[in-house]
């Protein structure tokens, strides 16, 4: 293992999902991949009935990695070339033509936006600049500098043409940050690679981003567990998932400390500062990938209020972990309840 991946590992630790052993393959083998993409570690296991499958399927395998790859090539906002660095470029009415997986991410995210109240909100890339620069410098920015950021926020300020497949930006300065959906997104999309080769038994984990699809080979279902995030060595739930995704964010993932105050890495569009409404973790689970992640970061800013929101959309749970004053509340939407309800179940103790 390279010294880079090892120190990627150590910070995928804190992400609150983890597939459980108990997947481990007792018959058969296993094709697994283990990369670094799209800042995190991206994993991709294939169970095989026999060795005369293995050849096949590492190549299919190899196929998702790489279609993974692709996805952080055109979505990435740190990479000069990428597609979205191009439409971060943009001014005030200037169109740009997107390519037609850009245009439909977009429109997805501002679908998101639409039902989640604002809550998701991919312009929120100028908040995520000042806050990752009070981070870096450790001082706050001031009221004003959250205001002038906030200004360049929001979903309305967007224009997609369909006719045309272009992007407009309302004002200067504008900028969109796809790291809440595009894991989600590349989970799904690599795992329709693997599908498409015809695989009916396989994880796909973009760093957390989980898509499990069709069961293990013994016919049980794949069991991801759920990270108890006030003691992150221990399970909080194990979860049995057949053609659906998981994913999890919370407030104790990706964060930095200023004057003892903890800052998340995730920003309440509607305030312009990172959440701190109590909410330690959000989990869904959805049919696509691309939904959960988009939905567990919108529940982080909306909290239980949130649960409302999950009934615009079929099939999906949640469970939110939220602390007050040192009490721990776990909170399941109604489905979470019906279908998850019974595993077994570790309660929050501090
Ligand atoms: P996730 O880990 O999926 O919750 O995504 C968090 C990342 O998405 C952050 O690191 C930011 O780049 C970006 N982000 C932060 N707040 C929001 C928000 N309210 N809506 C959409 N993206 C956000
Ligand atoms: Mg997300």
């Amino acid at each position: 293992m390279t010294h880079s991946l090892r120190a990627i590992i150590g910070i995928v630790i804190t992400i609150g999902l983890i597939v459980a052993a108990r997947n481990t393959l007792v018959h058969g083998g296993i094709v697994k991949r283990t990369v670094l993409l799209m800042g995190t570690v991206v994993e991709i296991d294939v169970p095989i009935k026999s060795e005369a499958d293995r050849a096949a399927t590492q190549v299919l395998a190899d196929r998702a990695i790489d279609e993974v790859r692709r996805i952080e090539d055109l979505f990435s906002v740190y990479k000069p070339g990428s597609e979205v660095s191009l439409i971060n470029t943009l001014k005030a009415g200037q169109p740009l033509k997107l390519s037609q997986e850009s245009f439909y991410l977009i429109e997805q995210s501002l679908e998101f936006s639409a039902k989640t109240l604002g809550a998701f909100d991919i312009t929120i890339k100028p908040l995520v600049d000042l806050w990752s620069r009070a981070g870096k410098t450790q001082s706050l920015p001031s009221e004003q500098d959250v205001r002038d950021a906030l200004d360049k926020v929001g979903a309305k300020n967007v224009v997609l043409n369909k006719a045309d497949r272009t992007i407009v930006f309302r004002r200067d300065g504008m900028g969109i940050d796809l790291g809440a959906i595009a894991k989600g997104y590349a989970a799904d999309r690599a795992a329709a690679i693997l599908r498409q080769g015809g695989i009916r038994s396989a994880i796909v984990n973009c760093g957390g981003h989980i898509y499990c699809i069709g069961k293990r080979l013994s016919g049980h279902s794949w069991m991801v567990g759920i990270r108890n995030p006030i003691d992150k060595g221990k399970t909080l739930l194990q979860l049995p998932l057949h053609d659906e995704a998981i994913d999890t964010s919370g407030d104790y993932e990706r964060f930095f400390m200023l004057d003892g105050k903890r800052y998340p890495h995730i920003i309440d569009p509607r305030s312009g500062y990172p959440i701190s409404n109590g909410i330690v973790s959000a989990s869904v689970i959805a049919d696509n990938s691309m939904t959960a992640d988009a939905l567990a970061t919108a529940l982080c800013v909306l909290g239980k209020d949130g649960l409302s929101v999950l009934g615009s959309y079929n099939g999906v749970d949640a469970m939110i972990i939220q602390e007050h004053a040192g009490v721990f509340t776990v909170i399941k939407s109604a489905g979470f309840k019906g279908k998850h309800g019974s595993e077994k179940e570790i309660e929050l103790k501090l």
